[in-house]
């Protein structure tokens, strides 16, 4: 939960309580309003009432006092000679002229007599025995206006003394009058009255009017006002007399108010329950106030909910947008994270890891980009695809750290002979390449130079030094190819001729090159169909001893039997084999075919003098070389001390610690181990010694020019000598001549290989030489 929404939430809850309280409040009000409503209204019942009642009284009295100056009435009092008749007009008078329904006069004389009654004729008798009032009159003569109970009923009364004119008491007028009419008064008002006399008079009242008591409560007007009268039946009498200020009965739906009257004897005398039905009060204005101060209230509540939504919502905005600037700098964060990584990846992509130069993706990449803008601009481009010259060798020699080092300081000076738009790339393990935008021959041989001459000083690589040369092929565009791969691939062609030419040199693109890329490519398919097919075949060159003309050895020289090409020689397809690795299928294969040949000619009792096999560096470094002589010897059962291997002399000097090792578990089979080519690979003479091989074959190179050659007779009697006191056998190789032969003979070689004797031959020819020869 935000902070927003919180102020809002504890806003909206303190709305709301102030709201409840207000509306609380404001019905208490409304409850006051009545209640001070309804008081004023049951005072105006009461004034009403009391107003009529002083009135009443009033004019009870002013018809008493106007009696007691009639003349009729004076000399009735005075003479005491009563007129009847003359009463009765009076009474009569009275009745018709004054305001008062029901209101009689009594004469009372002196001595309290009643002398005339105006409601009956009963006369003469003594009131002031019975009636205090009166008794009072008499001992202290003075105008009296009462309310009081009679016989009858709840009455007005006045009395007022005469005299005559002397001043003395003579008697004294009564006049009473009903309340009736009061009721009927206050009914025009719309009120509703019930007159109650107290239950003290119950005993007093034994001629009542009504006959009506309740609680021993006596009703004066039960029929006037049947309404409150059946209310009060039910009720108790208690439940009005109790009234101070007003009762509301809501279930009758009536306001009451009291007006109580206390007798002389100042306790309470008659009730008058003043009803007037509630519908008949106007209190709606009460209610529009409340109305009205509740709508506003409801007003002011949604006006303060509206503020403090907008003030949340200004609060929740600010806090979305707190949160969405948290967000976008977190995402910003991660997108840059992911930014460097990408960089790094493409980068990683893009580049060589060693040298940090652009891998062969990069480079195509850019040579497509540079292609389309020497289209535009009509520019030619040069692609250098180089090649480093025996870097296999310094791998082999010095280990794959100085390997490394080599490539990354060559990358180094690479880059310094190039320009800046220019790019140089490493594509492959010792292979390089360079754009050249914009160039033309002269500019491409120029580069070429550089590059050159800057490979010419040696480098000083973990304490070694190392020389070493590049083969560029070069292509240019358009006219060796308008794609990044035909020009990639042409320059690649253009440096194997390179190569083939002698190394350390450049050579351009030309289209007969791709012809040597497609016979390559076909030469490798055909060799492994011959394979298959058996199509190559053993020869044997005989090795003779020229002291006896016996043979002493033949050697096995491949010949490929091509169904369409005729007899192949080793040089048209072996160069090739041991480039590209399918030597050392070759050389199982003579392997296999000569031991096989080897037994059976053995078994049918040929003097083969040793058979020697020659094998190249990749088939001795093979893993399974060992194992699969193991193998061959076991399961052909061959005679080991009839088998040679000839081994390069070069490729034993590589690494002849480990040649020592090879060598050793071939010995230890038996078999025999010539070093071939000796003279050309620069023996180590400690190494010699130590390697277990029993023959060296001077090169023919060296017995070319003998005896005329003395730098070569020089060498040739040197390995003789050489060989004999490292109790080594000779042969000498490639002797076509007898001034050769003797030479040699003279100089301690009487193993002679050559020309002179015979050439290699097939198996039937040698089968015929041998028979000759043994
Ligand atoms: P290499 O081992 O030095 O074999 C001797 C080569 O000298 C053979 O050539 C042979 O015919 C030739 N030769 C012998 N006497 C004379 C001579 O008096 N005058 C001249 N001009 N040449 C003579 P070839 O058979 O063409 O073999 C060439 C090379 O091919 C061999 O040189 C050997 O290195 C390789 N080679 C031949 N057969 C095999 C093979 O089965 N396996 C392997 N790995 N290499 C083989
Ligand atoms: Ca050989
Ligand atoms: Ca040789």
């Amino acid at each position: 939960m935000n902070r927003g929404f919180r102020v809002f939430l504890v806003g909206f809850i303190l709305l709301a309580i102030i709201f409840s309280f207000s509306y609380i409040y404001t019905t208490q009000r409304v409850d006051d309003l009545k209640a001070k409503k309804y008081l004023e209204i049951s005072k105006e019942m009461r004034n009403d009432l009391e107003l009529l009642i002083r009135e009443k009284s009033e004019a009870v009295l002013l018809v008493c006092l106007t009696l007691s100056e009639d003349k009729i009435v004076k000399k009735i009092i005075r003479t005491k000679q009563y007129s009847k008749l003359a009463l009765n007009n009076l009474s009569s008078l009275l009745q018709k002229y004054t305001s008062l329904d029901n209101v009689w006069f009594q004469i009372i004389d002196d001595n309290g007599v009643s002398v005339y009654r105006s409601w009956t004729s009963q006369k003469g008798d003594n009131v002031a025995s019975i009636r205090l009032d009166v008794a009072k009159m008499i001992r202290l003569p003075k105008v009296m206006s009462t309310i009081s109970v009679g016989k009858f009923d709840l009455t007005f009364k006045a009395m007022v003394p005469m005299s005559n004119k002397y001043g003395r008491f003579i008697g004294m007028i009564e006049t009473l009058a009903k309340f009736n009419s009061l009721v009927a008064k206050l009914e025009s008002k719309g009120y509703e009255t019930l007159i109650v006399v107290d239950k003290q008079y119950k005993k007093q009242l034994t001629r009542s009017s009504s006959g009506i008591f309740i609680n021993g409560y006596y009703i004066a007007n039960p029929h006037s006002n049947e309404h409150i009268f059946n209310i009060l039946k039910k009720r108790n009498v208690n439940y009005f007399t109790e009234i101070d200020g007003y009762k509301i009965d809501e279930r009758n739906g009536y306001i009451f108010t009291l007006v109580k009257v206390d007798g002389m004897d100042n306790r309470p005398m008659a009730y008058f329950i003043i009803s007037k039905p509630l519908s008949e009060i106007d209190i709606s204005e009460i209610y529009q106030t409340r109305d009205n101060i509740i709508k506003t209230l409801v007003l002011i509540f949604f006006f303060l909910l509206l503020f403090l939504y907008i003030i949340y919502n200004v609060n929740y905005k600010r806090f979305i947008q707190q949160q969405n600037e948290i967000l976008e700098y977190a995402v910003e964060e991660k997108t840059e994270e992911l930014q460097k990584q990408s960089k790094k990846m493409k980068y990683l992509a893009h580049h060589d890891a060693l040298t940090a130069l652009p891998n062969k993706n990069l480079f195509l990449d850019r040579l497509k980009q540079g292609i389309k803008h020497a289209k535009r601009e009509h520019q030619s481009l040069a692609v250098l695809f180089l090649d480093l010259d025996r870097f296999k060798e310094v791998n082999d020699t010095y280990g794959h750290d100085v390997g490394d080092e080599l490539l990354k300081n060559i990358a180094i000076r690479l880059l310094a002979c190039v320009r800046e738009d220019d790019t140089v790339a490493r594509i492959g393990g010792d292979e390089f390449t360079v754009l050249l935008p914009n160039a033309n021959q002269v500019s491409v041989i120029k580069v070429i130079e550089k590059i050159f001459d800057v490979m010419r000083k040696p480098f000083l690589l973990l304490g070694v030094e190392i020389h070493t040369t590049f083969s560029v092929g070069v292509s240019v565009y358009k006219q060796d190819g308008e794609n990044p791969d035909i020009l990639l691939r042409n320059a690649d062609t253009a440096m194997y001729k390179a190569k083939d030419s002698g190394k350390n040199t450049y050579q351009f693109y030309n289209e007969k090159m791709t012809e040597l890329v497609r016979k390559r490519l076909e030469l490798d398919a055909d060799i492994r169909n011959g394979l298959r097919k058996g199509e190559f075949e053993a020869y044997y060159q005989p090795k003779i001893d020229a002291t006896t003309l016996r043979i002493v050895g033949l050697e096995a020289l491949i010949r490929w039997k091509h169904p369409t090409k005729g007899l192949l020689y080793p040089i048209e397809f072996i160069p090739f084999a041991e480039e590209i690795g399918l030597i050392v299928e070759i050389d199982r294969y003579m392997l296999e075919h000569c031991v096989k040949q080897l037994v059976e000619w053995r078994a049918v009792g040929y003097n083969t003098g040793k058979l020697s096999i020659n094998i190249s560096t990749k088939k001795l470094e093979s893993e399974d070389f060992r194992s699969e002589l193991y193998q061959l010897v076991e399961k052909s059962r061959v005679d080991t001390k009839f088998l040679e291997l000839e081994i390069l002399e070069s490729q034993i000097m590589k690494d002849p610690e480990r040649s020592i090792d090879i060598l050793r578990s071939i010995r230890s089979l038996g078999i025999s181990i010539a070093i071939d080519d000796f003279g050309t690979g620069y023996s180590s003479l400690s190494y010699l010694k130590k390697l277990p091989v029993s023959q060296l074959k001077i090169d023919r190179s060296f017995v070319m020019e003998i005896p005329e050659d003395e730098d070569d007779a020089a060498i040739v009697k040197t390995i003789i000598d050489l060989a004999r006191n490292l109790e080594l056998e000779t042969i000498a190789e490639g002797v076509e001549t007898e001034g050769q032969v003797e030479f040699l003979v003279q100089a301690g070689c009487h193993n002679i290989q050559g020309f002179y004797y015979s050439k290699a031959l097939s198996k039937v020819d040698c089968e015929a030489f041998m028979k000759k020869y043994s």
